[in-house]
C-alpha cells in the first residue's frame, strides 16, 4: 500500500527555502511524520536540497502516495495562479502553512495555500483569498478583505478597513493607512506598492506607487 500522504514545497529559491523550515516546524507540532519534498522544474534529476529530497513536477506527480499537499512558495503571483490550478487539476491539495509565532485573532478566514511567516498577525474578521504569503513581522489588521495571489514581502503594515485585490504585491516596510467600514482604503487588482511606501488613499489597478506620501511611479520618467 502507498504512504498516506506526503508533503511538498514548491520553489527551491529564496522563498522556498525560508519556507521550508515554517513547514516542517508544522508538521512537528501537529505530530504528523512525513516527509517533504522540494519541487522545482529547474531539477533534472532527484538531489537534496537543505536536507530535503527535491525533484521536478512531473517526478513528484509520479510518486505513490494517496494524498498530496503541496505549498507554492514563489513569490511570483502569476506563477502561483497558474501553479495553484495546475496542482488542482492533477489531483493534489494546496498547502497552507503557519509559523508557531503567529498571531490569528477571531473570525478569521484564509483559503488554502496560505504562507504565514514568522511573527505575522492577522487582526479579528478578516477574510483571505488563496495563496496568500505574508512575508516576516508583516500584518493585516481587523475588517481587511484581501483578494487570491496576494504578496506582502517583510514588515509590511496593513491597517484596518482595508480592501486589496487579487495579483497585488506589496514591498517590504511598506504601510497602508486605515480605512472606514463605510469608506475602506482599495487597492486595485495587479496593484505593486513599493517598498516603504506609505499609502494614503485608494490606489487604482495595474499601477506602481512608491514614496511618502505613496504616488504612482510615472514610467516616463525612469
Ligand atoms: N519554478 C518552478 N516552476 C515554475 C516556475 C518557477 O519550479 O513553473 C521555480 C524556479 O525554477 C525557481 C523558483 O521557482 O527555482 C522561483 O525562484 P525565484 O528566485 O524566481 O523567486 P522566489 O519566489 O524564490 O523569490
Amino acid at each position: 500500500m502507498s504512504a498516506p500522504a506526503i508533503y511538498a514545497v514548491f520553489g527551491a529559491s529564496g522563498c522556498g527555502r525560508s519556507l521550508m523550515p515554517i513547514a516542517r516546524e508544522q508538521l512537528t507540532r501537529l505530530s504528523i511524520q512525513s516527509q517533504i519534498y522540494f519541487i522545482d522544474d529547474a531539477l533534472n534529476e532527484l538531489t537534496m536540497i537543505n536536507g530535503h529530497p527535491a525533484l521536478n513536477y512531473s517526478a513528484f506527480q509520479a510518486l505513490e502516495v494517496q494524498q498530496k499537499y503541496v505549498l507554492i512558495a514563489i513569490a511570483n503571483s502569476q506563477v502561483r495562479e497558474k501553479l495553484a490550478a495546475k496542482i488542482q487539476q492533477d489531483g493534489m491539495q494546496l498547502w497552507t502553512v503557519q509559523a508557531n509565532l503567529n498571531v490569528v485573532m477571531d473570525q478569521v478566514e484564509i483559503a488554502a495555500g496560505a504562507a504565514l511567516s514568522p511573527f505575522v498577525t492577522i487582526g479579528s474578521n478578516v477574510r483571505i483569498g488563496c495563496c496568500f504569503h505574508a512575508n516576516l513581522y508583516s500584518y493585516v489588521e481587523h475588517d481587511c478583505v484581501i483578494g487570491d495571489f496576494v504578496t506582502f514581502a517583510p514588515g509590511v503594515k496593513c491597517n484596518g478597513n482595508v480592501h486589496i485585490a487579487d495579483h497585488v504585491y506589496i514591498g517590504a516596510g511598506a504601510m497602508i493607512k486605515q480605512g472606514t467600514t463605510e469608506q475602506p482604503l482599495c487597492i486595485g487588482q495587479g496593484a505593486v506598492i513599493g517598498m516603504g511606501a506609505v499609502v494614503t488613499k485608494n490606489v487604482p489597478a495595474g499601477v506602481t506607487v512608491v514614496g511618502n506620501p505613496a504616488r504612482i511611479l510615472n514610467t516616463n520618467n525612469r
